[in-house]
């Protein structure tokens, strides 16, 4: 601790804090995220386990990992600082105004370019969703938080108590299947959805009658002045059946989009 000065508390939540400090030799900020560690040995590899995944990813689409260490019962993992904050917080700010298409192509094809990186890792991310991406000083994405994230076919991908917010969850999950690469996705169709039209897909005024809508793949047509590109990506994110839908790989090579993705990356 003695290594960072605090600037600021940016983020609370069940787990801790994330704050701002400022590295005494370097000058430069950074994002510490402080996590309550449990008594109990297996949560204690939960926690852990979130420091371990980031600290195995070198991509310029995702938060860059710095050090982690342990002081006090805090678990600190201290990662890059992104200044332009959450996207959830850039969609709140648009109010009614639209992005532009190539804004959104732009971004999007950022995520799926971090998310490729974390799959091919074998590593799932668990919890896409605007909040957790994050945006640089000059617009770059960056994916974050990996709180959630697990090794895939470990038996932890079946056993994913689901705590957060559910606007992004995918129907096999809903159906109790185990949590796969396509679930993530699912995750990313909500997320690009959400860039289009400053909504979620998927709303309604109950859990139940959400989960209807999620397991139908039932969501509110895009506006039409919107490429036909997007409105194909969404809709074969939004198949149902996680076999349908394209991997990232696919979506960043042999998709009929991949083109226009590429000239952003
Ligand atoms: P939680 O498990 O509480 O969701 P997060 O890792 O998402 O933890 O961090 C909580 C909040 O802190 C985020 O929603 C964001 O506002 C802020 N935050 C986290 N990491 C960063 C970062 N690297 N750069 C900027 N803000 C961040
Ligand atoms: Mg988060």
């Amino acid at each position: 601790m003695e290594k960072y000065l605090l600037v600021k508390v940016i983020g609370e939540g069940s787990f801790g804090r994330a704050v701002l400090v400022r590295c005494k030799s370097s000058q430069e900020k950074y994002v510490l995220k402080e996590i309550q560690l449990p008594k109990n040995r297996s949560k204690l590899e939960n926690s852990r386990r979130e420091a371990i995944l980031l600290s195995r990813m070198k991509h310029p689409n995702i938060v860059a990992f710095r050090e982690a260490f342990e002081a006090d019962e805090l678990l600190c993992i201290v990662m890059e600082y992104c200044s332009g904050g959450d996207l959830l917080q850039r969609i709140k700010q648009q109010k009614s105004n639209q992005f532009s298409a190539d804004n959104i192509l732009k971004w999007f094809a950022e995520m799926c370019a971090g998310a490729k990186h974390i799959h091919d890792q074998r590593v799932l991310h668990r919890d896409l969703k605007s909040k957790n991406i994050f945006l640089t000083d000059n617009g770059t994405i960056k994916l974050g938080d990996f709180g959630s994230a697990c090794i895939l076919n470990s038996s932890k991908a079946y056993a994913h108590a689901y705590v957060g917010t559910p606007y992004y969850v995918a129907p096999e999950v809903w159906d109790n299947k185990p949590y796969n690469n396509k679930s993530d996705v699912w995750s990313l169709g909500c997320v690009l959805y959400e860039l289009c039209t400053l909504r979620h897909p998927f709303q309604a005024s109950s859990w139940k009658s959400l989960i209807l809508k999620v397991c139908r793949g039932a969501y509110p047509p895009l506006p039409s002045h919107l490429p036909y590109e997007l409105q194909y990506l969404v809709k074969q994110m939004f198949k149902t059946n996680p076999k349908d839908r394209p991997s990232l790989h696919t979506i960043l090579t042999s998709h009929r989009v991949s083109r226009l993705l590429r000239i952003h990356l």
